[in-house]
């Protein structure tokens, strides 16, 4: 059977993204809703990994599908390829699956020569127009289809104009773009030692293959690679009949989203430029003027371009970015797609269509990634330094955020320096696809020229990467290296602060906060945390980190590290006086002075709570991790307790161990010094009852976590010293408080024999940090040194300490699930090591059934959205 590889603008739809890529899908689309496109057709993706796989010319099947389309075309256009009266002209681009901005090519006004560009003038009565097209054409055809330098182009034009003593494009005329016309005709010849080919058919099946080909230029490549978009997709190819937005004041050309991409506000918002053609303002050449100005200059294509992108956007039920050509006030529409936005924007657009009705909070949940997430949290100058900060120039916010770094004025150099790291941003005119490499490693990206649509803003845009574009008033000399605003030169290397969200530039390096688009991250977290099936909690023990837990949705903290809570120079001085206590004697003052400190932080924990979940855990590193390492800290602690620096040199011997990590802590220092645990729950037990007993928050159930429990005796033993101090303290109180004890799992053992535990433990958590360490063998410590050669040498996927190892660990931790549910099913096990926070890995453990998983503060949004996604 023949296979079908070109597919007309009328036959196609939406759907057919895989098939006709995203462009060539919605080509289609609009055309079924009868808008105003151009007319054409789509070569599909397959005909691209054809002639790929053959590494062949164009086959013959490829070439009879495609003219007999462009007979059809000419039928319906009543214009013939090659006519020298009235030629056919169209429109040669690319179009993946995925968009890729910038990243493939297009060629424009294809059908002319030198003699239908004569039927142009002809028909137009337009020289200057025609002759225009035709420069286009052998530029955009030498550069993409014959790897001409556009640079050879656009010297011989500047060279031209200043003969000409011309400021700007518009004062050539005919006779001007017609010598031009000669001149790239002969840069042509020269490089490629061939003539420009006259024939269309040939022009067309060039550059129909150039397209096919560029599938595997570098810069879509690397692309791809960072954006995770399969090499094996292959680009399809639109041919669409030309529509001049170059065709004089009453032509034009622009791009328009249907909400800010940016904000995220309602309401059309984008650009045009009058007189010129295609990718004049995506490329970022010109400075467009605000879309809104288009209402005055031509007031019925402004509403009938409002009526017709509203429809776009309740069609697609969502954000439109539209590009549209205007030829002699007649309105065209080329491209529609859901528009790239920034993290702020996306939340806003996602709530605005919930409460619109247009889509349900399911599907909105649906398009909120994680990453826009960490987006949503960028940083920002603070406030006071940014009232000091001298600026430098003003620009367009094209994409938000703040970052300082060195500048650098090529993307090369940028991507050396931040080799070597260093925070750099980049500076250009405008940046091209060309520049990926560089923009990828910047902290920010700034452009003299261009919109909100240009190449740099789009691609910074959906990186993440702040940037400030359409800076005008700076002039930057890429080959002098020097950026220049009034009397100030910055030149390479020099700092500065680029402020992506006002759009402003300033000398020098400015601190910055974390981000506060907080309250769009709650309406989101906050459906998704209806119906959600297990819990999120977080790691966190500070009253600033449980505050800022809280407010991004955690239900309750999952860890509370309590050896977190002994740093700080008062504490460490007494954790260091009970480590050095030679007797029990000597225990007892640092202990009591250490209680005080624990019980301050339990009330205030408690009170934030107000009654959420609360686990803590009890001291778990080795004890010599406290202990002073310089002279200075030995002199101090022996000041303190009137030991000797020897006596203090002589202990600190005494402590150090082989293998600390496999040595006394945890649940072992208990069983060896009993009184630091009980200790603690003491501090624990006696402040829930003094919080509850203030009478505001109804009841406190504080659940203590022991660390590195392996056997049931162990635990056993230690419940029972632990039950025994909470019920002395009931006793001495007269009052009597809910609680939890439970442990953690975290070494295979414990997996493997968890049903015996779980007759003496009251909960569990998962702390995968020690249980990955314990079963890979791997030192959490030191795996650095060699993970990267394990994933290099393709002996790992992945950092198992980042994504949980579901074949082993995993293994381990369902075995254990599965145990303890066979003695209690209604027993609560939660994870609390780092994999917690990690939405590939909470993706796993919900499948094996935890109930909660407990992550530090700044992952919780993204984990409560996995799960919900997850439902
Ligand atoms: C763990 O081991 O996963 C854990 C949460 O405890 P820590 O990281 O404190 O050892
Ligand atoms: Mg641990």
């Amino acid at each position: 059977m023949l296979v079908k590889y070109v597919v007309d603008f009328s036959e196609g739809s939406k759907e057919q993204g895989d098939l006709l890529g995203g462009k060539g899908a919605n080509l289609a689309e609009m055309t079924k809703l009868n808008l105003p496109v151009p007319t054409g057709f789509t070569i599909t993706t397959e005909a691209c990994l054809d002639y790929l796989k053959k590494k062949e010319n164009i086959s013959s099947d490829l070439n009879a599908e495609i003219r007999q389309h462009i007979i059809k075309m000419e039928k319906r256009t009543q214009k013939k390829l090659g006519d020298a009266l009235d030629p056919l002209l169209v429109s040669v681009r690319s179009g993946s699956k995925f968009s890729m901005p910038g990243m493939m090519d297009t060629i424009l006004n294809l059908g002319l020569n030198d003699e239908t560009v004569l039927g142009l003038v002809q028909k137009t009565g337009d020289g200057r127009f025609a002759f225009d097209c035709y420069r286009r054409l052998l530029q955009m055809f030498g550069d993409v289809v014959c790897g001409i330098d556009k640079n050879r182009f656009e010297e011989q034009l500047d060279f031209y104009k200043s003969k000409k003593r011309y400021h700007s494009d518009t004062d050539m005329q005919a006779e001007d773009w017609q010598e031009l016309v000669a001149v790239y005709k002969n840069i042509f010849l020269e490089v490629t030692h061939q003539a420009f080919p006259q024939n269309p058919y040939e022009q067309l099946m060039l550059a129909v293959e150039a397209v096919f080909r560029s599938w595997n230029n570098r810069r879509a490549v690397t692309y791809r690679r960072l954006h995770n978009i399969s090499d094996s997709l292959g680009t399809a190819v639109n041919i669409q009949e030309m529509v001049f937005g170059n065709f004089g004041a009453d032509s034009g050309t622009g791009v328009a989203f249907t909400r800010n991409p940016a904000t995220g506000e309602k309401g059309i918002f984008g650009e045009f430029l009058l007189n010129a053609q295609g990718e004049d303002v995506v490329a970022g050449i010109r400075t467009p003027q605000p879309i809104s100005e288009l209402k005055a200059l031509m007031p019925e294509v402004y509403q009938e371009f409002l009526t017709l992108s509203q429809l776009l956007e309740s069609h697609y039920r969502d954000m439109q970015d539209i590009e549209f050509t205007i030829e002699n006030r007649k309105l065209y529409f080329l491209q529609t797609r859901n528009g790239k936005r920034t993290a702020k924007s996306a939340f806003k657009v996602c709530i605005q269509l919930v409460e619109e009705g247009i889509i349900s909070k399911k599907e909105a949940l649906q398009r909120i990634n994680q990453t826009m997430i960490t987006q949503l949290l960028h940083p920002v100058f603070e406030p006071d330094e940014l009232k000091k900060a001298v600026v430098f120039a003003k620009g367009l916010p094209a994409s938000p955020g703040a970052a300082s770094g060195t500048i650098y004025f090529t993307a090369e150099q940028a991507k050396k320096a931040s080799e070597q790291g260093e925070k750099v941003i980049l500076i250009r005119q405008e940046t091209s696809p060309e520049d990926i490499e560089g923009m990828v490693v910047s902290e920010a990206i700034v452009t003299s020229r261009g919109g909100m649509t240009s190449h740099a803003a789009v691609v910074a845009r959906g990186m993440g990467v702040c940037c400030v574009a359409g800076c005008e008033e700076v002039y930057v000399d890429e080959f002098l290296e020097q950026a220049t605003a009034g009397d100030v030169i910055l030149r390479k290397g020099d700092t500065i602060s680029v402020d992506g969200t006002t759009g402003t530039i300033y000398l020098g390096s400015i601190p910055y906060i974390e981000g506060d688009e907080w309250q769009l991250l709650e309406t989101i977290t906050g459906w998704a945390k209806e119906g959600a099936s297990i819990g999120v909690k977080a790691n966190a023990e500070t009253p600033a980190d449980i505050k800022t837990a809280l407010k991004l949705g955690a239900q309750g903290i999952g860890l509370a590290r309590t050896e977190h809570m002994f740093f700080g120079e008062e504490r460490i001085v007494e954790i260091r006086k009970m480590i050095l206590a030679e007797n029990k004697e000597s225990l007892i003052a640092p202990l009591d002075r250490l209680k005080e400190f624990q019980k301050n932080d339990f009330r205030a924990m408690f009170t934030l709570l107000e009654g959420k979940a609360c686990t803590i855990r009890l001291l778990d590193p080795p004890l010599h991790e406290f202990l002073p390492q310089t002279e200075e800290e030995i002199i101090h602690l022996a000041n303190e307790t009137k030991l000797t620096t020897a006596e203090i040199k002589h202990r600190i011997e005494e402590l150090h161990e082989q293998n600390p990590m496999l040595g006394h802590r945890g649940c072992r220092l208990a069983v060896t010094t009993p009184e630091i645990y009980e200790m603690q729950v003491a501090a624990i037990i006696e402040s829930a009852i003094e919080v509850a007993q203030k009478g505001v928050i109804l009841e406190i159930v504080p659940e203590i976590m022991i660390p590195l429990i392996g056997s049931k005796e162990e635990m056993a033993w230690l419940r029972e010293r632990l039950e025994q101090t909470i019920q002395t303290i009931f006793v001495k109180t007269n009052q009597v408080i809910s609680y939890k004890i439970g442990t953690m799992l975290e070494i295979p053992r414990a997996c493997l024999t968890a049903e015996k535990i779980a007759e003496v433990s009251d909960f569990f958590s998962f702390g995968t940090n020690d249980l990955t360490q314990l079963t890979y063998g791997f030192s959490r410590d030191d795996s650095g040194k060699f993970i990267g050669a394990y994933q290099e040498k393709k002996l790992l996927k992945e950092d198992p300490f980042q994504h949980i190892d579901e074949d082993g660990v995993g293994s381990l931790m369902k075995i254990a699930v599965d145990k303890i549910r066979h003695v209690d099913p209604s027993i609560t096990i939660g994870v609390c090591g780092e994999v917690g926070g990690d939405p590939q890995s909470i993706r796993f453990l919900k499948k094996i059934g935890v109930d909660y998983i407990s992550c530090s503060p700044y992952r919780i949004p993204a984990a409560i959205l996995t799960i919900a996604q997850e439902q």
